[in-house]
């Protein structure tokens, strides 16, 4: 079983320790710099990529509109095909279905196929107190299960370790959890890949049950589609007998027109690969092929609240890229880890306070864990304004906005602290309505400017405990365009 994120302590405080390690910050940086200067060529190769990622965001918002006439539509294509769909309103109803599913088959272990859902509702930790082990079967999912710890990132779950480190896990686990690894194993990418798919090839023949996400469900056939690069994700979807199948509400696209557009556009942003080397698509069964019994978990679990936030709704669009993660100043220093959760980085900042609430330290403080830069946004290929929905969910912290949750209840959760932070945005919005009290203001603060503290008092010494504070010029920006240019905007001082 993995670690959790339960009790995690707030995101400043799990980055301060994160950032004091230099073997982790040697690893991220390594990876992410890789990873996106590959993505960035990848991407470049493509004359239509800004239509394409425009179209990606069509599709999702027009689909996300309508979304309970293409769920509807999704559950009776799949079931015409012969699965079966559940409804799973959170993560403990979601965890039920599964569970009751894998006993009904009489088995007491399943395969699974690397799936952001089923991490997002603690799935194999429900399954272990049913008595059920699952097996990951993705490297880097192996290499987060074998080594009791958590995901880091999206794509790549094990990005914080290094080839040595996971040889030391390979040599010093494996064996608790079937073929040990071979007598002198090395750190060297072949010797570690064939160790790996020693030690789960006898899983994947062995498995009567497989569980599975998707990265998209076509609702025009009732069509599940998973994008790998392993192969172990078609292992898990064709060899056994009975595949259970938890995907997001938000996954749908309406037609395979619409599909085209994703399979363009989410492997160069993920992997940087033209095309990924495995993509599998399922249709309830077929007789003689692949799984014979086929079930759906739709699961909800915060996400039509999400999609009751105008500005928030857009997190939903997310296709699981990573691509944001990667080129992120934030994400790169404070590693995976610190933002308690297992969507990390910008989109984790955003996504994570909004499905589960603002209740806790950590989810609380995620929207304020990022920089503004906009990178993010930069490379997100369905264009979700990351720092748009990062600031709006900091107003609605500030303000006491409806963020928290209570079952399916919003409720009004009544601010605290941030007072200092109220006087300020205040005085400011008294003193931009008021052009020459701002500007006898600016005046008052250049000529005053050698006796300026270089740390605020009070509230304020936290932030500027952190930071430099700005310089004041010694002529504000308008007398000096004014007496340079002889003009001064519509507006401004007169
Ligand atoms: S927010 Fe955009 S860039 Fe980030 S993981 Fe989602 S789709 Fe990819």
């Amino acid at each position: 079983m993995s670690g959790t994120f339960v009790g995690m302590p707030a995101f400043p405080e799990a980055a301060r320790e994160a950032v004091g390690n230099p073997t982790l910050r040697g690893n991220l940086r390594h990876a992410t710099h890789t990873i996106r200067a590959k993505r960035a060529k990848a991407v470049a190769e493509l004359s239509d990529w800004a239509a394409l990622r425009e179209a990606g965001k069509q599709i999702k918002d027009h689909t996300l509109r309508q979304l309970d006439r293409y769920l509807v539509q999704l559950e009776e294509s799949v079931t015409a095909a012969g699965g079966t769909v559940h409804w799973a309103a959170d993560a403990d109803e979601a965890n039920r279905i599964v569970t009751r599913l894998v006993k009904e088959t009489g088995e007491s272990e399943v395969v699974k196929v690397k799936s952001m859902a089923t991490q997002e509702i603690g799935l194999n930790e429900a399954l272990e107190a049913a008595g059920i082990r699952a097996y990951e079967t993705d490297l880097a999912e192996l290499i987060v299960q074998l080594g009791n710890d958590r995901p880091s990132h999206i794509l790549v779950p094990a990005i914080h370790r290094n080839r040595g480190e996971i040889r030391d896990i390979f040599r010093a686990e494996m064996s608790e959890w079937g073929r040990p690894a071979p007598e002198g194993l090395t750190d060297t990418p072949a010797e570690l890949a064939e160790a790996a798919r020693l030690h789960l090839r006898e899983k994947f023949l062995r498995a009567k049950v497989g569980v599975s996400g998707a990265n998209f469900m076509v609702a025009e056939t009732g069509t599940l589609v998973v994008v790998e690069s392993e192969g172990n994700g078609r292992m898990c979807l064709t060899l056994p007998e009975t595949l259970i199948s938890v995907v997001g509400i938000e996954k749908i696209v309406p037609t395979w027109r619409d599909l085209e557009v994703f399979l363009q556009t989410l492997p160069r942003s993920s992997t940087a690969e033209r095309m990924n080397p495995y993509t599998s698509t399922w249709t309830g069964t077929t007789d003689g092929d692949g799984p014979q019994t086929f079930h759906l978990v739709l699961l909800d679990n915060g996400r039509t609240d999400t999609l009751a936030d105008e500005v928030g709704r857009q997190a939903l669009r997310c296709i699981r890229c990573s691509a944001c993660l990667n080129v992120c100043p934030v994400y790169e220093r404070a590693g995976g880890h610190a933002y308690g959760s297992v969507y990390p980085g910008p989109i984790g900042a955003i996504l994570s306070p909004q499905l589960r609430g603002t209740q806790s330290e950590i989810d609380a403080s995620l929207p304020y864990a990022s920089s503004l830069c906009g990178a993010c946004y930069e490379v997100c290929p369905v264009a979700i304004d990351i720092p748009e929905v990062l600031v709006h969910l900091r107003e609605r912290i500030v303000e006491g906005g409806p963020v928290t949750r209570d079952g399916n209840k919003v409720v009004l959760k009544p601010a605290k602290g941030h007072a200092a932070e109220r006087a300020a945005m205040r005085a400011a919005r008294w003193a931009f309505g008021r052009p020459g009290a701002l500007r006898t203001g600016q005046r008052l603060a250049s000529r005053t400017r050698r006796f300026h503290p270089r740390t605020l008092p009070g509230p304020g010494r936290a932030w500027s405990g952190t930071r430099d504070l700005p310089a004041v010029p010694a002529e504000p920006f308008r007398d000096w365009w004014q007496r340079t240019q002889g003009t001064i905007g519509e507006g401004g001082a007169k």
